[in-house]
């Protein structure tokens, strides 16, 4: 009995926890999943620091609208002027100088004149904290920053840096092995046979995994034989967290994946999903905790169904806490359905006057890869509807 989409992701986070942990240098963090709560150990900005290259002065002598002032030092970045600014004098300083003790106030560079060395004069009333940065304006000691399960980017690894953090503790890659099926299949760049395709799955599923944050730890095919089955599913599960499979896990007399897995000690949570494409996506565990996610051979079914069960699933194993906002479109073209199953349309989307719209790539049916190509939002479309009618309005999720 094939269960719906949400069964079927509710099924597989029941049996997905997060992985263990380990420290990685900053260079190498960047699209790794934080394992704890990172917080600030001190001020950030650390010191109260100057927002612009000008004088540090006391606001108070600007009151009648100008003022000469003693030079008395310089503040450069990285060294402090040393000396404290009384009223009637001034220190240069520099953009992310300390702010020398005494003054509250930086006067730009632009609103100054005459500075000879002795003296400067200030040709402004200047407020007091005026392009002043203050210790902790941008991050205050002990507070947490970056949370657990965050997705760590560009910013991230900067904000790491700013706090010290130089060798953040990140989840563990989920290790992945990646089997293709099927006595057709040939790579890329080899002599194609009479009957062969080209292994397409392989290259593609092999980026997801990647793109989703997993490590992939081999790349094995098979042909329709079950005892090769067994024996290389076997050998592609040693020290993986995960196993994907492509093609064979139908009903045909040559689909091998489901007995060999049945041979290899895994209980299936789930045969069949009620979606198209990817109706025999097949989900099984084993004793150790090993997810096995067997989906269908064709390339678009191989892929949604990687994106609607394999996503979360590896998700899960980082801590990652991704929030998919449902959004609502307008079809601007009629979306296929298939009635007892959600519809999955690869579609591309326009932002109108009234909202989002979405027009489906070319042909739907699963084997045409090229249908995926360039689509910024897949279209959900309901199991009770044949079809959603060109102007109605459709739930969409939006591809990254
Ligand atoms: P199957 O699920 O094994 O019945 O395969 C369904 C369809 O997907 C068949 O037309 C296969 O030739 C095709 N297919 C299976 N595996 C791959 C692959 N790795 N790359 C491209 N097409 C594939
Ligand atoms: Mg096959």
């Amino acid at each position: 009995m094939a269960v719906s989409i949400h069964e079927a992701r509710a099924a597989v986070l029941e049996h997905v926890t997060v992985l263990g942990s380990e420290e990685v240098g900053l260079d190498d963090a960047l699209g790794r999943a934080l394992a704890d709560d990172a917080s600030a150990p001190n001020d950030v900005p650390p010191f109260s620091a100057s927002a612009m290259d000008g004088y540090a002065i006391v606001a108070a002598d600007t009151a009648g609208g100008s003022a000469r002032l003693q030079l008395i030092g310089e503040a450069k970045a990285g060294t402090g002027a040393g000396v404290t600014v009384r009223p009637g004098t001034a220190v240069r300083i520099s953009t992310g100088a300390p702010v020398p003790e005494g003054a509250d106030a930086i006067v730009q560079q632009e609103l100054t004149s005459g500075d000879d060395g002795m003296t400067v004069l200030v040709d402004a009333t200047i407020r007091r904290g005026m392009h002043v940065r203050p210790a902790g304006e941008d991050i205050r000691a002990g507070s947490h920053v970056i949370h657990a399960g965050s997705l760590l980017g560009p910013a991230e690894l900067g904000v790491l840096a700013s706090l010290n953090i130089p060798r953040p503790c990140v989840v563990r890659r989920p290790r992945v092995a990646l089997a293709g099926t099927g006595d057709e299949l040939t790579d890329p760049g080899k002599p194609l046979p009479p009957g062969g395709i080209r292994d397409s799955n392989g290259p593609a599923l092999g980026g997801a995994i990647h793109r989703a944050g997993g490590e992939l730890n081999a790349r094995v095919r098979v042909g329709d034989d079950l005892e090769a089955t067994v024996a290389v599913l076997r050998a592609a599960l040693r020290d993986v967290d995960m196993l994907i499979t492509t093609g064979g896990v139908s009903v045909g007399p040559h689909d091998h994946v489901r007995p060999a897995l049945a041979r290899l000690g895994f209980r299936e949570v789930f045969a069949g999903v009620k979606l198209k494409p990817g109706r025999p996506t097949t989900f099984a565990v084993n004793d150790e905790g090993t997810l096995v996610f067997a989906l269908p051979g064709n390339p678009v079914s191989a892929l949604m169904a990687f994106r609607l069960f394999v996503v979360p699933a590896l998700d899960a194993m980082l801590g990652r806490q991704r929030v998919v906002h449902p959004t609502m479109a307008t079809a601007d073209e009629e979306l296929p359905g298939a009635r007892g199953r959600t519809t999955i349309v690869r579609c591309r989307t326009s932002l109108q006057d009234d909202g989002w719209h979405v027009r489906p790539t070319r042909s739907q049916d699963s084997h045409i890869l090229t249908s995926m190509l360039g689509i910024d939002a897949l279209a959900l479309v309901p199991e009770d509807r044949d079809a959603i009618a060109a102007g109605e309005p459709v739930e969409i999720e939006f591809v990254a």
